[in-house]
């Protein structure tokens, strides 16, 4: 047998576009004694989590818990779920997520129609009126912050678009809840899916999604299957949920009085999914916002300072993540690598188009603090220097401290 070493991974710092160091209270929290799937504590935890999670997405919905599995598993289930498999769904792309999406409802069996938008800019209400004009979609499917670009796309009266059209709004708000604005109810959205590993200051692993009144309507028409079993009828294609795992309906009725058995949720997950929310509730949704736009913008405007040009359309940048362009002549590869190695501050390469252009530098969750910031804006001069870039000695860390001084920091 070969004897693997007791787990000891080295301490970093994460300020890449997630994930990012988990609050210090979520991997306590994680590590809380399990309890059987059905005690009265554990119930009462699950029924405590609903009711956090309801503020952490600014929603009365019901229907708002926990899928078991990473971000994609929420987005898979949601997919699944309120897709009939023929119906069309309207994908609005602007980043590598929209073409998660997209992908996915074509393996839902959804009729999928794409628009774009260059990778760096978001979609007008205009353009996605246009576009349910057009197709009439059942479903639109969309990504609030995409952290392949780093944009954030303003969904302000799309559900209200969306509903005029007939079409429900399903929206992937991973990388962009707890650090942007996101209000589920007053902007119409029917259906949300999250995951823990960006501002929501937890490890990947949980997937919190929350169901409008209409969108629940429509899984439970549905046909569904009692205690697994079906019977022929209920197999037929296309109208039961193509997923047990990620049938919403079951999971509905798991969560909800009747706790009908479903899978075994996921204790540790839903402990650090719960203390998530939890920190979230004591600070504030509006404070957590205000939080990620002071320390990214001392990370943007750092970064400025150090000399680096930022990417992408910055009036509808995240306050969490910032992209910025690998100056000309430099291995951008090899200056992250010397951030880890020299430093223990792991910063983010790309994807698709901006493969080998950009950093992706993230200020989320418990990270989004003035000494990670500075701390990251330091290194970063360093390795620069190191790399033979000239820059500006305590340029990045002086922007910073500009802005921090600017919101009142001492
Ligand atoms: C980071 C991110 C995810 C992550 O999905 P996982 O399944 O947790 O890896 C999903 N969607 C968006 C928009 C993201 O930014």
């Amino acid at each position: 047998m070969t004897a693997a070493a007791q787990i000891n991974p080295p301490t970093r710092l994460l300020m890449g576009p997630g994930p990012i160091n988990a609050d210090p209270r979520v991997t306590r929290a994680m590590s809380a004694a399990l309890v059987g799937q059905y005690d009265p504590s554990m119930t009462e935890y699950m029924n405590e989590t609903m009711g956090l999670y309801r503020e952490v997405f600014q929603t009365r919905n019901e229907a708002t818990m926990l899928v078991d599995g990473t971000s994609r598993a929420g987005i898979e289930a949601a997919l699944v779920s309120l897709v009939v498999p023929g119906q069309k769904v309207l994908v609005p792309v602007f980043g590598r997520f929209g073409l998660l999406l997209q992908e996915i409802g074509e393996r839902v069996g959804a009729d999928v129609v794409t628009i774009h938008r260059p990778w760096g800019e978001v979609f007008t209400p205009e353009e996605i009126e246009d576009a349910l004009k057009e197709h009439r979609p059942d479903v639109v499917a969309m990504v609030q912050g995409d952290t392949s670009t780093t944009m954030n796309q303003p969904l302000e009266g799309l559900g209200e678009l969306c509903h005029r059209y007939g079409a429900l709004l399903y929206t992937d708000v991973t990388a962009s809840i707890g650090g942007n604005t996101l209000l589920v109810d007053e902007w119409g959205i029917d259906a949300a899916t999250a995951g823990l590993q960006k501002c929501l200051a937890g490890p990947s692993g949980s997937s919190p999604i929350t169901l409008s009144e209409r969108a629940v309507e429509v899984i439970r028409s549905r046909k569904h299957v009692e205690a697994g079993i079906a019977s022929e009828d209920e197999a037929e294609r296309g109208e039961r949920i193509a997923s047990n795992y990620f049938d919403l309906g079951m999971i509905l009725d798991y969560w909800g009085p009747q706790r009908l058995n479903h899978h075994t949720e996921a204790t540790s997950m839903l402990y650090a999914a719960r203390e998530c929310a939890r920190l979230l509730g004591e600070e504030g949704m509006a404070e957590a916002v205000e939080r990620h736009r002071v320390n990214g913008a001392a990370m943007a405007a750092g970064l400025d300072g150090l000399g680096l040009q930022r990417f992408g359309d910055q009036a509808h940048r995240m306050n969490n993540v910032v992209a910025v362009y690998i100056p000309e002549g430099l291995d951008g590869d090899a200056v992250r690598n010397g951030l880890l190695q020299n430093f223990g501050i792991e910063i983010g390469t790309s994807f698709g188009p901006l493969h080998g252009k950009v950093w992706r530098v993230g200020t989320m969750g418990y990270n989004a603090r003035p000494d990670a910031v500075l701390t990251t804006l330091s290194a970063i001069e360093s390795q620069l220097r190191l790399a033979g870039q000239s820059v500006v000695a305590g340029g990045g860390v002086g922007a910073a401290l500009e802005i921090y001084a600017d919101a009142g920091l001492r």
